[in-house]
């Protein structure tokens, strides 16, 4: 089975434990081998290009972009991906905000705290690891999943994302595991 690389990229202040904590578990969630890695240094915002002041959000295919040009040379979509962890909202044209973003094509996907955020550290963690689970889902070239549990699932809201598991369906799984 072909090892997918990960590096998880802090994007603004981000905790570093959180996302080892994350890269650790990832590492046995997947039925792909996955190798994950965490990068010590957080990438800056640049708040010209990638923050809309009316809506005081996070242009997320911007950051994306960004994220692909300083890994430029290392990404190789489906084989060595980055997923960008952002302190922030984000939200692309058409939607109010999104948990998260995945562009496959690029091998970039992120995902943003400020409205998985909680009082509870935990509680707070456990939101963390399904969206980047279900973002590299995406850059692994897994769709939207029906089953309400499944990682894959879409999460409108924060309750959803509580209420879905921090694992793949079987018929997720099976994909997963027979791509390339
Ligand atoms: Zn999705
Ligand atoms: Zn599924």
């Amino acid at each position: 089975m072909k090892v997918v690389e990960v590096v998880l990229q802090p994007v603004g202040p981000v905790s570093l434990p959180h996302l080892q904590s994350i890269a650790g578990e990832l590492e046995n969630r997947l039925p792909a081998k996955v190798e994950a890695r965490v990068a010590v240094w957080p990438l800056p915002l640049n708040y010209s290009k990638h923050f809309d002041w009316k809506r005081m959000q996070i242009k997320a295919p911007e950051v994306n972009t960004a994220i692909k040009e300083a890994y430029e040379g290392y990404v190789k979509p489906g084989d060595r991906v980055v997923v960008g962890v952002v302190a922030g909202d984000g939200y692309v044209s058409g939607l109010n905000f999104v948990f998260g973003l995945a562009t496959p094509d690029l091998g970039v996907a992120t995902v943003y705290t400020w409205r998985l955020s909680d009082s509870d550290a935990s509680r707070f963690l456990s939101r963390l690891l399904k969206e980047v689970m279900h973002e590299l889902g995406h850059l692994l070239g897994l769709s939207h999943c029906v089953n309400p549990k499944c990682v894959m699932s879409f999460s409108n809201s924060v309750a959803d994302v509580d209420s879905k598991d921090a694992w793949l369906c079987p018929a997720c799984r099976v994909k997963l595991e027979g791509r390339g």
